[in-house]
């Protein structure tokens, strides 16, 4: 069905025909691994919609993919509750999103009673990959699993063993328990060459790295997924507990440094911020450098550094109130399939 941008004159009928649109979108990109839109005109839908449940409120629904983090189990894999679930980012498309996400930062810590004058930010790169969390008991992996919904994912440890980046060990002392998140992804000249591969085999070649990565990842058979080049980054924690628990570091940088330290794969490219002109021209930076790193990324991410002010603001629905993702605008490679299927 082609919505275009013709607005519907009936909201509740626009808003319905948006969430089915999405809701298929969401089925080719997290269960076929095969989107048919670019990420760009997903992200035009996915606004139109959030616009027109805040205009009117009575639209809104815990069901709409606004209120939801995207993707799913599939069968096949065992399941794996989360426990401290994966959760989206808030977007921003443009500067001004960037201004107020830091305007709101401190409205909120000045609501809560909090001094924000030494205020900083964690800025670094939006890898465009699939969310994994990694389990690591007493150092050692025990169990991976994908974000899937959020809440519950599915268990890949045996398919995660099989990626070099990954260590099955950390290094030091670390606590009990202690998942690791981070993005699994394929660099861009690995996936030209899967893509080679497959198109001699006859197999069906990926759209994109993200798309490989993902299908790659979430094979049945981990003798397959062995075989594809797959990495890893981490940027973040789920649940920590154990007596080492408290001795990780109190700012975000801090901890993907100490991540690093216990062996784990971290991106380089980081920066602190004092304000949103320094996240803005952190964003310029990456900008003008993006097509020369190795692999994908689809924005750069900001993330207020005190990580016990990062409970202190929340959540919302799908994404924390302490991070903001800012995308890049849409690259023009797309391929001839995805330029065929916007225009139908
Ligand atoms: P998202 O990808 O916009 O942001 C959340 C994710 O960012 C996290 O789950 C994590 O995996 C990732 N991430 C990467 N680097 C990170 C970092 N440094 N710190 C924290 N997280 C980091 O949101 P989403 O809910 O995963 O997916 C929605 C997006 O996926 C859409 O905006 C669109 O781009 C794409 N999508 C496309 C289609 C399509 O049909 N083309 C369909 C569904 C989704």
């Amino acid at each position: 069905p082609d919505l275009g941008s013709r607005p519907a004159d009936d909201p509740r009928s626009r808003a319905e025909a948006l969430r089915r649109l999405i809701e298929r979108y969401d089925h080719e990109y997290y269960v076929l691994d095969a989107p048919t839109v670019p990420d760009a005109e997903y992200d035009r839908v996915f606004v139109e919609l959030q616009a027109l449940e805040r205009e009117h409120p009575g639209l809104a629904s815990p069901d709409s993919p606004t209120a939801r983090v995207g993707g799913v189990v599939a069968g096949g894999f065992e399941s794996v509750r989360h426990s401290r679930p994966m959760l989206s980012l808030s977007n921003a498309f443009d500067d001004d999103a960037v201004r107020g996400f830091d305007r709101r930062i401190r409205e909120l810590l000045a609501e809560a009673g909090v001094d924000a004058s030494g205020l900083r930010y964690s800025a670094e790169l939006k890898y465009d990959g699939l969310a994994v969390s990694l389990r690591f008991e007493r150092g050692r992996l025990a169990r991976a699993a994908t974000r899937g919904d959020g809440a519950v994912g599915e268990d890949v440890t045996a398919n995660i063993r099989t990626i070099r980046a990954i260590p099955l060990h950390l290094h030091g002392s670390v606590p009990e328990v202690l998942e690791v998140r981070g993005e699994v992804l394929m660099w861009r000249a690995d996936f030209e060459a899967l893509n080679a591969r497959q198109r001699e085999a006859g197999e069906r070649e990926f759209v994109n790295p993200r798309n490989a990565a993902a299908g790659s990842l979430r094979q049945l058979d981990p003798a397959l997924t062995a075989r594809r080049p797959l990495r890893f980054f981490a940027y973040g924690v789920g649940e920590v507990a154990g007596s080492e628990a408290s001795r990780l570091p109190g700012t975000h940088s801090g901890l993907l440094d100490w991540l690093a330290a216990a062996g784990l794969p971290v991106g380089p490219e980081r920066a602190q911020a004092r304000d949103a002109d320094d996240l803005l021209a952190f964003y310029r930076r990456i900008g003008e450098r993006r097509a020369a790193l190795p692999y994908d990324i689809d924005g750069v991410v900001y993330k207020v550094d005190r990580r016990d002010w990062h409970e202190l603001l929340g959540y919302v629905a799908r994404a924390p109130r302490f991070a903001l993702a800012h995308k890049f605008p849409a690259e023009e490679a797309v391929t001839d399939l995805l330029d065929i299927e916007v225009q139908v």
